[in-house]
């Protein structure tokens, strides 16, 4: 049923049509395993324009939830659901950690993104937007483009990464998520290997797209030696003239032999399967959700591996972001805010060592911690 539902859901030539395709699951809200007390969730749709989707919230109480919307050919209402569920989660605790006044949300439109935008669909998303009176706040996630929020951003202020008022958006948030995952990556290194130069070390860059290439450019400026692996030729190409980075395919780059390791491509990276065989006592990159599953974070811990939390070293990009919503800040303050990293990384590593618990159950913690605090302020 699910595969001849997506088949037949990309072939229709109207959204009408394809959201008709999508049938819904057993879908549960309270007791979905993602639900994690999430303060609200909207289920939106406009017949007339064949918008569909939800909006979760998963907390406000450090402000408005700020996450993008991604649009996505679910096969179903419940996957559509549970990505929604947890990305505002993740949002939340990466604005948490990050300093920011902002909490968690994120949206997802069912539908395909290569047959099925139409400006109608997104001014309808915009007015479901516009309805919640400012508790979340819009931006680009996977399958929208700029020019899409332009057109959301017709229908309500609480968008970001669009031109506004005559001023253009910041442009691409990967040089500072780059910085970010460097910073991290540096406190990583201080921590477990006892350095501060980088000199030499060995690092295994999986994925040199947007930001895996901006940070070979600060690795290879701090003398750093590089191993990297792409799946498109052309992006390989270019850290290997520029950097003189050694290539490895991409079945082999987690299990290269290097001190760190920077996953900089899809999630899932680390797993039951890949982590018995992964060789650096280091990891700190890009990639969100890099942990196939929560309990990989303990499989690190005991491996002896120091693993760098995604959502606290990537947090560059939505403080980049976040600034232009606000009305944009001096580049030396964003960069200030970024560099911040180090050591909020420092912080969960040594509470980390102390309770012997693993980095990614303690950044959880933290970042609970700093909302809870915020509810009862
Ligand atoms: P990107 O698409 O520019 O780069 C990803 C690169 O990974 C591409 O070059 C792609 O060819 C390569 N790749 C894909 N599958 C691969 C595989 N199996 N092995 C090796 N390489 C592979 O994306 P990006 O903007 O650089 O983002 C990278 C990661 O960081 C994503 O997980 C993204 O969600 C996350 N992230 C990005 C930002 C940002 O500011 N761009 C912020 C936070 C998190």
């Amino acid at each position: 049923m699910a595969t001849e539902t997506k088949v037949r859901a990309a072939q229709a030539k109207t959204p009408e049509r394809a959201l008709a395709l999508v049938r819904n699951s057993s879908m549960s809200i309270f007791s979905n395993t993602d639900f994690d007390a999430h303060e609200a969730v909207h289920a939106f749709c406009d017949a007339a324009s064949g918008l569909k989707g939800f909006i979760a919230l998963h907390s406000t109480a450090l402000g408005p939830g700020f996450g993008g919307c991604r649009m996505w050919a679910y096969e179903t209402e419940d996957a559509a659901l549970r990505d929604a569920l947890r990305l505002s989660r993740g949002m939340s605790y990466k604005n948490a950690l990050a300093g920011l006044d902002y909490g968690g949300g994120k949206a997802v439109i069912i539908a395909d993104p290569r047959l099925d935008k139409t400006e109608a669909l997104f001014e309808a998303f915009g007015d479901v937007v516009e309805n919640l009176n400012g508790r979340y706040v819009t931006a680009e996630d996977v399958g929208i483009k700029v020019e899409d929020m332009q057109i959301v951003g017709r229908r309500t202020e609480h968008v970001s990464g669009i031109e506004k008022d005559g001023r253009m958006a910041g442009g691409d948030p990967s040089p500072k998520t780059a910085l970010g995952v460097f910073q991290g990556l540096r406190a990583a290194v201080a921590f477990k290997l006892g350095r501060e130069d980088l000199t030499g070390l060995r690092v295994a860059v999986q994925g040199v797209g947007n930001v895996g290439y901006n940070l070979c450019k600060l690795l290879h400026g701090a003398g750093a030696k590089l191993v990297v692996a792409d799946v498109y030729e052309p992006n390989l190409e270019r850290a290997r003239s520029e950097f003189g980075a050694e290539v490895a395919s991409p079945d082999a780059i987690l299990f290269a032999d290097a001190e760190v390791l920077a996953p900089c491509a899809l999630g899932g990276a680390l797993s039951e399967e890949t982590i018995p065989d992964i060789k650096a006592t280091v990891i700190a990159g890009a990639a969100n959700n890099q942990l196939a599953r929560e309990l990989d974070g303990e499989r690190l811990k005991d491996r002896g591996i120091l693993y760098a939390p995604d959502y606290v070293v990537n947090s560059g990009g939505i403080i980049t972001v976040a600034s232009e919503y606000e009305g944009g800040r001096p580049e030396s303050e964003i960069v200030a805010r970024v560099e911040r990293v180090y050591d909020r990384a420092l912080a969960i590593f040594e509470r980390a060592r102390s309770e012997n618990r693993p980095t990614s159950v303690i950044a959880n913690d933290m970042a609970r911690e700093i909302i809870a605090a915020a509810k009862v302020r």
